[in-house]
C-alpha cells in the first residue's frame, strides 16, 4: 500500500490556544481516501497526526440514554453525573494495521504540511 495523494487544509485557529495545526486527507493506492486527519504540534514543536475518531458515549445510570462522558448532567433526565465520568474517551474510526503504512502517512502528511506552512 502506498499513499498516492495528500491534501492539507491549515487550521484557522489561534495557534497560542490550541495545538491543532491542520487537517489532512490522504488517498491510499488511488482508491481509499481518509479525511479529517488532524495535524497536531507538540509543545516541543514535534508534529504528530491523529486519525478520525468519535467521542464514545456512556449510559446515564438513571434513564439509560447515551450521553457524553464529560456531561455533568444528563441532557435527557437531568440526573447528576459529576462523579461518574472523569475523562473523555475517543474511539478511532480508522486504524492502520501495519507500522509501514502508518509511518508513510505520517511522513507524507508532515512533509506536505511543512510545504504549505513555508509558502505562507
Ligand atoms: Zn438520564
Amino acid at each position: 500500500m502506498k499513499v498516492t495523494k495528500v491534501e492539507i487544509r491549515l487550521a484557522s485557529v489561534d495557534r497560542s490556544k490550541t495545538r491543532l495545526r491542520a487537517f489532512a486527507s490522504v488517498v491510499i493506492d488511488d482508491c481509499l481516501k481518509i479525511n479529517n486527519i488532524r495535524v497536531i504540534e507538540e509543545k516541543d514543536k514535534r508534529l504528530f497526526i491523529s486519525l478520525l475518531s468519535v467521542e464514545q458515549r456512556v449510559k446515564c445510570s438513571s434513564c439509560n440514554k447515551k450521553i457524553l462522558p464529560t456531561d455533568k448532567y444528563c441532557s435527557f433526565c437531568g440526573a447528576s453525573h459529576v462523579q461518574n465520568f472523569a475523562e473523555q474517551k475517543f474511539k478511532n474510526l480508522v486504524q492502520f494495521i501495519t507500522p509501514a503504512i502508518s509511518d508513510e502517512v505520517k511522513e507524507k502528511v508532515v512533509v506536505e504540511y511543512k510545504k504549505q506552512v513555508n509558502n505562507i
